[in-house]
């Protein structure tokens, strides 16, 4: 036993020296460790409380063998006590909050963030070792991300985590309730309360975030998602109290939007993606509105930028964008916003706050399909399905593409094929665009270098490709009539 409580103990001068584990509650804490275990006595010795410089992956990993070796629990139910225990080790709900609050308030917004994110990651919640192996590359003004830090599926039969998922508590994966239930492995979980137009709701973390400091802005009520007025409101309130970050709403449909549609909730996070940056193709004022720009992003899909220190303004036009979209016919462009079996027509809103003001980016979706197109018309063509098959939802509209784990093995596979002077092997036929256009690029020198090169030209090419894929008006012209119907003109 004595390389558990050794490595218990390693745990608590983690947690004393990183978790804000205070020595009054060591004692208590320890115990709790041992009803998790089932254990009822203790020879550790005060002297095995270490403080390391060793990460908690490798602490649990330490732990998790010398439980095991005991029969403390089986390899299957490891998860389940990894997180059970540094849930043990860490602050509960409203400590964290309260010491969010007093960093807000003394040092500002940002300082706050940074603390809750690092904390988030030093209680294992965040996965950001495993998010640091994500290859990631910009290539033709994107951002394009390998995903593999998303663990495999595994048996959920056999773990004990896997038990309560199906018993319908909490309602959805995202639901406040989460918080510290053992059942979806969410003891460190931690979450911040914030008011979003006078709502209650609150923000945490991603555990597999895409990019830095991801997380998720997520309404206390389970009500499905969904865009109104109100909407622009809560995302203008999100910026005012964390300007450093950029807040958005995916698309409330399904096939263009993210995968819980069932519960409100948003994304966001400290990065500035690749389409608040696109310079303005058109700028259009309305007298109407002094101080407020309209822009026309120089970007693939179709999106209109509201610039303005008002934010009266930006709601306004927000919302006048959104009723004009919902209703815009025009049957030419295969554009129908509804017919008698749905809705096909939905925005996805995004804002920053930068020295110009609220920059309030909405992009026009539409998920209509079409015998041609039954994945969508405005969805990445089938031609590039191998690359990207899922629903192009507001992370990747703006620019930073989450491709899938398999791609790593496969795209390496093509590159050496390449490299070798050998043909597409029948395995990766699906990959033909793929090999022809790497070779076109590297010509006749095919050395592994450029060939890498070439591979990521190639991604980023087929990425914007799919965005323009998702564009409802092909041509930028269209959106500048689209918006002189709403009484912007071209500034000249
Ligand atoms: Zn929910």
């Amino acid at each position: 036993m004595e390389k558990v409580y050794s490595s218990i103990n390693a745990l608590l001068a983690y947690a004393h020296k990183n978790l804000n584990l205070s020595k009054k509650n060591l004692n208590y804490v320890r115990n709790s460790i041992f009803r998790l275990l089932k254990l009822n006595s203790y020879s550790g010795d005060e002297k095995d409380f270490v403080v390391s410089d060793e990460t908690p992956e490798k602490l649990l990993d330490e732990f998790t063998k010398a439980c095991i070796a005991k029969n403390l629990f089986r390899v299957d139910d490891a998860e389940y006590y990894r997180d059970g225990v540094m849930g043990e080790i860490m602050l509960l709900p409203d400590a964290v909050q309260s010491l969010f609050e007093e960093k807000y308030t003394k040092d500002g917004s940002a300082t706050a963030l940074d603390w809750f994110y690092d904390y988030s990651i030093k209680c294992n919640y965040v996965a950001k070792a495993l998010l640091d192996l994500n290859p990631r590359f910009t290539s033709k003004g994107l951002i394009i991300t390998i995903n593999k830090a998303k663990p495999e599926f595994r048996d959920p039969k056999k773990a004990l985590s896997g038990n309560a998922a199906k018993e319908g508590y909490p309602k959805c994966n995202i639901c406040n309730e989460n918080e510290g239930f053992s059942g979806r492995n969410k003891r460190t979980l931690r979450t911040i309360d914030i008011m979003l137009g006078g709502e209650q709701w609150f923000w945490q973390y991603s555990p597999y975030g895409y990019f830095y400091q991801h997380g998720i802005a997520v309404n206390y009520e389970h009500i499905p998602m969904h865009i109104d007025r109100s909407t622009f409101e809560k995302l203008l309130d999100f910026v005012d109290m964390f300007p450093t970050y950029f807040i958005g709403c995916n698309a409330p449909l399904e096939r263009i939007g993210g995968s819980v549609l069932a519960h409100d909730h948003f994304q966001g996070g400290g990065e500035i993606l690749p389409m608040h940056k696109a310079k303005a193709f058109y700028t259009m004022v309305n007298s109407k509105y002094p101080d407020t720009l309209v822009e026309i992003p120089d970007w693939k899909g179709t999106v209109i930028r509201i610039v303005s220190m008002v934010r009266r303004n930006v709601e306004e036009i927000s919302e006048n964008i959104r009723l004009k979209w919902l209703l815009y016919k025009n049957p030419a462009f295969g554009l129908i916003p509804y017919d008698e079996k749905g809705i096909y027509h939905a925005i996805s809103p995004t804002v920053i706050k930068t020295k110009r003001g609220y920059e309030m980016n909405i992009i026009l979706r539409s998920n209509l399909t079409s015998s041609e197109y039954p994945d969508g018309i405005f969805h990445a063509h089938p031609e590039y399905h191998m690359i990207k098959k899922e629903s192009i939802g507001l992370i990747e509209a703006q620019g930073l593409f989450i491709l899938p784990g398999r791609l790593e093995k496969q795209l390496g596979e093509i590159q050496t094929l390449i490299v070798q002077g050998k043909p597409l092997c029948a395995t990766l036929q699906d990959f033909a665009l793929v090999y022809n256009e790497v070779c076109e690029r590297v010509g006749e020198n095919r050395n592994i270098k450029k060939v890498h090169y070439a591979m990521k030209e190639t991604l980023g090419s087929i990425c914007n490709a799919i965005l323009e894929n998702t564009a409802v008006f092909k041509d930028k012209s269209t959106t500048v009539l689209f918006m002189n119907d709403l009484g912007f003109d071209v500034l000249l």
